[in-house]
């Protein structure tokens, strides 16, 4: 029997940092959708006992640096059952080391398909800590949807769902060093924050021009220049009539909200121009 399951790609409305905690981690606040961009994760047991992954992406780790199979072995680790064999295999569509957290939803998707396989009477709040034993993105990404993020990602708030939009997301070709991006933020300097709250509202009012007005991350503002494709990318996507662009998690990847899907259609057709990764995608 083989098993599969779809891993949305997230992007960050909001990302705010509230503070550095005495455990080395910071606190976050951040607004975060997933979009229909997905990798594919399919499992099948075996009986040799012996865990694998393999992906499309040659560079991507194979074994248990993959963090599909690290949420297997939490997950059979935290719930005492027996570990089977397991053959994982992923499909990646959502670009790495891009500010999507690609890597965390597909182990979210692991453990969604094992809690169905081997444990269903695990409730939704218990996978999530399970996830978040993987990762910081992977409780939000065990849920999906649109949720507002705190702590180091684990507390979640669901929230109504965006209103019918089309969204262009582009990744530029640099990769972002994460790590490096929270040493860049000096707390005192941040100059501005995301209004969350006024976000928050304008969601429940199904408000897209409100909604687009709020989107901000300041990881923007510490991004060193050598990123300044980031930039580029934003204003093309504004000078395309994106009604905002902004950029997600700690990038590089800019993604822009349309009102009008062949606007948005006509957008990505420019982009793909300069661009490899560009993608037409809707919330999910
Ligand atoms: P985030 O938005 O959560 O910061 P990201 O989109 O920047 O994540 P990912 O693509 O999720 O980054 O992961 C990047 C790192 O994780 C890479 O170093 C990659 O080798 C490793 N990795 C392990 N497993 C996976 C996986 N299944 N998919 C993608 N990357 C993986």
């Amino acid at each position: 029997m083989t098993y599969t399951e779809p891993a949305c790609a997230k992007l960050n409305l909001t990302l705010d940092i509230l503070g550095k905690r005495p455990d080395g981690y910071h606190d976050m606040r951040m607004v975060m959708i997933s979009v229909d961009l997905r990798d594919t994760v399919t499992l099948t047991p075996a009986e040799d006992g012996i865990l694998t992954v393999e992906t499309n992406l040659p560079f991507l780790p194979r074994g248990e640096g993959n963090l599909a199979a690290r949420a297997a072995l939490r997950f059979f680790e935290e719930t005492g059952l027996p570990r089977p064999g397991l053959e994982m295999s992923i499909d990646k569509r959502i670009p790495v080391c891009a500010g999507m957290a690609g890597g965390s939803s597909d182990a979210a998707a692991v453990l969604r398909m094992l809690r169905r396989v081997y444990a269903p009477e695990i409730t939704e709040a218990r996978l999530e800590e399970i996830g978040a034993l993987v990762g910081s993105d992977v409780p939000y990404c065990v849920r999906g949807g649109t949720a507002l993020a705190e702590g180091r990602g684990e507390i979640l708030t669901d929230l109504p769902p965006l209103p019918p939009c089309s969204i262009v997301v582009c990744k530029p070709a640099c990769s972002v060093s994460t790590p490096d991006l929270f040493a860049q933020v000096r707390l005192k300097k941040l100059r501005y924050h995301p209004r969350t709250e006024e976000l928050i509202e304008a969601l429940e009012a199904r408000d897209l021009e409100g909604i687009a007005l709020r989107l901000y991350n300041v990881f923007e503002d510490v991004l060193p220049r050598k990123y300044d494709q980031v930039f580029a990318v934003k204003r093309r996507l504004l000078d395309l009539g994106a009604m905002a662009a902004s950029m997600t998690g700690s990038g590089p990847t800019v993604f822009a909200l349309f009102s009008e899907e062949n606007r948005a259609t006509e957008a990505a057709e420019a982009l793909r121009e300069e661009y490899r990764d560009v993608f037409l995608c809707r919330p999910q």
